[in-house]
């Protein structure tokens, strides 16, 4: 394989990495080669279409694709029109069916009865002081604070303590941001100004965004088996994780990871939504997925349907990493690698596992745009080429 012919060397077909090509061959007009270690392009988001039922499905979760970017969404509707599909997520727990996140619909059926805004926010405030009164230490007080005991027994204790493998009263505070309550019925998953789901599928986005005559790509190739036949001099947009990149030199950020169970039903519908919680801590896994519920537009084959039951833990060495823990060694450890890419001038660092930050899709693809503006085109711009 030759590497040193292109101009610039991506590491990675997922959104970032895609975004920087796809700019990189029809903007600059120069020639790119992306390279990925999975067998797809994708990333993460990648999608196929289950042998047994026919359903599209996302290998690694469900992914909605929501935005407030008028950038970002303008820039993906040259690779796809989107359907109008809106995320609701529900959880079971103890035997019943709340609605998520926390609404006036969800505080309702967990005290029983019917209340007014007002009259749930009186709740919510009196359980949350009675807890409040001996400070916040922990997760569990900071998240009882938000939501008050009722709801927090009820739909967050078991969730996290699957989510982390840890009693919440054992994890920092600071893992979470202060959890919403809505004291409206509105039931949405997403605030955001755009959302849906690409009517043919994310795997056609990454076709079209990848098919150019400047674009070259190997699939099943990890950079670091080929890196020496790259020069010096050339430009990598590098998006695997940033303390790989160096020999875990100052050591391995830390990362939680998910593993789905497959299982065709033959049902035409198994849960009646695209993903369901578990919230109770005996339930081993946290969610369900059904995608069939991700395109109702569809005429999927009846009498079949896929699901994938997610699982969580702490990542080990050969794991996929998927949600950055970022304890405060982890956030040192990450300014320690930030020192170091002084040093590889030629290599620009991003993505979620290039930057170990929680990047949603239009994140990825926003940082993409920017990363392309403010260091891609400068590269070249400076070396007067
Ligand atoms: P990735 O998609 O991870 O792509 C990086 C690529 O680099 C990978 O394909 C990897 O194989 C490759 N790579 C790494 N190291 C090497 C190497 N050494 N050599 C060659 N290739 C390498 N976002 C949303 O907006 N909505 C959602 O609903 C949503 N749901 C999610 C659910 C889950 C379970 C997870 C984990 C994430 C979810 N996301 C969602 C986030 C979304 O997946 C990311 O925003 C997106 O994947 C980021 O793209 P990326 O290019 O930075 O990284």
């Amino acid at each position: 394989m030759q590497l040193d012919g292109f101009d610039v060397v991506v590491v990675g077909a997922g959104f970032f990495g895609a975004v920087i090509a796809e700019q990189v061959a029809s903007r600059l007009g120069r020639s790119v080669c992306v390279l990925d270690r999975r067998p797809h392009i994708g990333g993460n988001a990648y999608s196929e279409l289950d042998p047994d039922s026919g359903v599209e499905v996302h290998r690694y979760g469900t992914h909605i694709f929501h935005t407030n970017s008028e950038t970002v969404w303008r820039y993906l509707h040259r690779f796809t029109e989107f359907t109008g599909y809106r995320h609701r997520v529900f959880t079971v727990a103890k035997g019943r069916v709340y609605s998520m996140p926390i609404n006036l619909a969800t505080v309702c059926a967990a005290f029983g009865r019917a209340m007014t805004p007002d009259e749930a926010r009186v709740v919510i405030a009196a359980e949350a002081a009675a807890h409040g009164a001996a400070g916040i230490g922990n997760l569990e007080d900071k998240a009882i604070a938000s939501v008050g005991r009722t709801l927090y027994d009820l739909l967050i204790r078991g969730y996290t303590q699957k989510q982390w493998q840890t009693d919440p009263r054992e994890l920092s505070a600071d893992i979470i941001g202060r959890l919403p309550v809505r004291f409206t019925f509105d039931d949405r998953y997403f605030a955001d100004r755009y959302e849906g789901m690409p009517a043919d599928g994310y795997i056609a986005i990454f076709r079209r965004m990848l098919d150019h005559p400047r674009i070259a790509g190997h699939l099943g190739v990890d950079y670091f088996d080929v890196a020496d036949r790259i020069n010096p001099r050339q430009l990598v947009v590098y998006t695997g994780p940033i303390d790989r990149f160096f020999g875990y030199a100052c050591g391995h950020l830390g990362w939680r990871t998910v593993d789905f169970a497959r299982e065709v039903h033959d049902v035409a519908d198994y849960q009646g939504a695209a993903v369901i919680n578990y919230a109770d801590a005996e339930v081993p896994y946290t969610r369900v997925h059904e995608f069939r519920h991700l395109h109702p537009e569809r005429a999927h084959a009846q009498g079949r349907t896929t699901i994938y039951r997610e699982y969580s833990r702490f990542a080990g060495r050969s794991d996929e990493p998927y949600y950055p823990i970022n304890t405060a060694a982890d956030r040192a450890m990450l300014a320690s690698y930030h020192a170091m890419t002084a040093s590889r001038p030629n290599v620009i660092f991003g993505g979620r596992l290039g930057s170990y930050k929680y990047l949603d899709m239009h994140q990825a693809i926003g940082a993409a745009l920017k990363t392309f503006e403010l260091e891609v085109e400068p590269f070249f711009a400076q070396q007067g080429m």
